[in-house]
């Protein structure tokens, strides 16, 4: 990691260990890179998008990684040595849509840890494919405002991010007529719709983006302390992003950019050209538009705790 990205870190960011977190107020977070996360308050462990594999597909490498170069075409692979040395457990997997950088993980965590997955019906059907059986499956669309053990989750409406500059638009989902076999291939990991989360944990709510795009209307009200905010490129195709996003959740106490790494590389990769081009541009708007809001610039694998 380069210099300033550890100052701005080390300048923004309480580190606390996580042997002394306290359920009612901590909770820690830890950052896989692409909007994959683990946030846990003690009590419950909940992953978002969780997809350590960081595969390596339909272009975008870096020349120093070696790893096999897969096709859109080619068969969806997990790295289960890598998952298992870095998933544990986990209660509840929250899934933003079925892309392939979003979901490609789940059906070997789902399988693993039991947990229970809250996602669309396109997720669901790619997970059923998988074997992944009813019980851990919550179809959702969008409203749903469920409680559970411990933890309770607000599922709200989305909208993926404006991808090939602005052209992009899948209006294809699974139901129950679809036929689909395991192991799929990249290319069948559809959007399939797209949600945002508000996780509700004993000290803190989460508004998690899985994307960098949102709807207004209904983001309005919900007012979360920490806000996972998309935060890439493609934002900036979109009319006053950063303005209308800190603006219409209530300028939250702490932000968090997720999704703004090159998920197509390893960890250990140097992520500087997307820190530069997105984290350090972002910093500056929040102080100017949200002075009172505490930044936190997440390293992969790298937990830390919010109070
Ligand atoms: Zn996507």
């Amino acid at each position: 990691m380069s210099r300033p990205y550890r100052w701005l870190l080390a300048a923004l960011l309480t580190v606390v260990s996580p042997s002394v977190l306290d359920a009612q107020t901590d909770l820690e977070l830890m950052y896989f890179g692409a909007a994959g996360w683990r946030l846990s308050d003690g009590n419950v462990v909940v992953l978002i998008d969780p997809w350590p594999s960081r595969l390596k597909y339909g272009g975008g490498g870096h020349p120093d990684d070696t790893r096999p170069d897969f096709a859109r075409s080619d068969l969806a692979w997990s790295d289960t040595t890598l998952i298992d040395s870095l998933v544990p457990e986990a209660d509840f997997i929250l899934v933003h849509h079925g892309h392939f950088d979003h979901l490609g993980d789940i059906p070997y965590i789902a399988r693993k840890t039991g947990a229970k997955v809250v996602g669309t019906e396109t997720t669901m059907m790619i997970l059923r494919a998988y074997g992944i059986p009813d019980e851990q499956l919550y179809a959702v669309g969008g409203g749903e405002d469920y409680q559970f053990d411990g933890f309770s989750v607000r599922v709200v409406p989305g909208i993926h991010s404006a991808l090939n500059e602005k052209h992009y638009h899948d209006t294809r989902r699974y139901d129950r007529d679809t036929e689909l076999e395991a192991p799929l291939r990249i290319d069948q990991f559809i959007e399939g719709g797209s949600l945002s989360f508000l996780a509700r944990f004993a000290g803190h709510t989460v508004l998690s983006m899985g994307s960098m795009n949102f709807i207004e209307r209904e983001f309005e009200g919900i007012e979360p302390d920490i806000l996972l905010a998309g935060i890439n490129g493609s934002r900036l195709g979109l009319y006053d992003y950063d303005r209308r996003l800190l603006e219409t959740t209530g300028f939250p106490e702490v932000v968090i950019p997720t999704h703004w790494d090159n998920f197509r590389l390893p960890y250990g990769f140097s992520q500087e050209a997307n820190v530069e081009r997105n984290l350090v541009p972002f910093v500056e708007t929040v102080r100017t538009l949200s002075p009172s809001t505490r930044v936190i610039l997440p390293v992969h694998l790298e937990p830390f705790t919010v109070r």
